[in-house]
């Protein structure tokens, strides 16, 4: 709807609910009245709303067609908007909650998002470990940070713990992931974890048997890769020792 044609109709609304309202008959004559408790709010703003024309007038309610900020539209009753019940058409309550979820969940939050940075953002410094070996956050847990703070209550999070893959071949989604503590996740990768290297697979202690190596060092490796949150591949763990 154009300017003037949006000008006419809310004229014309207006109109209509401030003499419709309170008509009343008398010897078989409609005298219309003034609507004493209308209040012409038209262009006025409430936070990022403004009403534009009364949209209807129903049940002694009279409805406001609201425009948001946001280019949204709301239908509001006059009380919402002057008690400053509502601001927006719901996209700023949206964001505050949204704020306040991640304030209240800060290091999870954290978790979170360099978990999306090194699998899906080039920029990342370890995304050359995860993204660019394929490993990706389901699209569940990607758009939605209360998805992934959902699951991670129930499954035992708390703050000391740290998100593990079970299947390191795999991508982070509910069913590949795990909350352990920091310890675990060393101890659970340094005795199970599994190289393939030229399509032979072996466990670490294994391979460090095989290729003459010290299980010391391909230890303090892997625990080097997690201090810098770096993927411990088969190249990083059994580089030949700099001399
Ligand atoms: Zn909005």
């Amino acid at each position: 709807m154009d300017r003037l044609a949006t000008e006419h109709h809310n004229a014309l609304m207006v109109s209509t609910t401030i003499f419709l309202r309170h008509s009343t008959r008398k010897a078989g004559v409609i005298i219309m009245q003034r609507n004493p408790n209308f209040k012409d709010l038209s262009n006025k703003t409430f936070g990022y709303l403004t009403p534009l024309y009364v949209e209807k007038n129903k049940n002694k309610h009279i409805y406001w067609l609201c425009k948001c900020v946001c280019g949204n539209c709301r239908l509001l009753q006059t009380y919402q908007l002057t008690s400053g019940k509502v601001t927006s058409c719901g996209c700023m309550n949206e964001k505050t909650k949204k704020s306040a979820i991640i304030a209240q969940n800060k290091r999870l939050y954290t978790v979170y998002s360099s978990m999306i940075a090194r699998c899906h953002n080039p920029k990342s410094i370890s995304y050359k470990y995860y993204g660019a070996k394929g490993i990706t956050v389901c699209d569940e847990w990607k758009t939605n940070f209360e998805t992934f703070l959902k699951w991670s209550l129930q499954n035992g999070y708390n703050d000391s713990l740290s998100i593990d893959r079970i299947d390191n071949s795999k991508g982070y989604c509910p069913s590949n992931c795990r909350w352990i503590t920091l310890s675990q996740q060393f101890q659970n990768k340094t005795n199970n974890v599994l190289y393939t290297h030229n399509d032979e697979t072996h466990t670490m202690s294994d391979w460090c048997r095989i290729l003459g190596f010290s299980i010391d060092l391909a230890k303090s490796r892997r625990k080097q890769a997690k201090k810098y949150n770096i993927e411990p591949t088969f190249e990083y763990v059994f580089a030949p020792k700099k001399r």
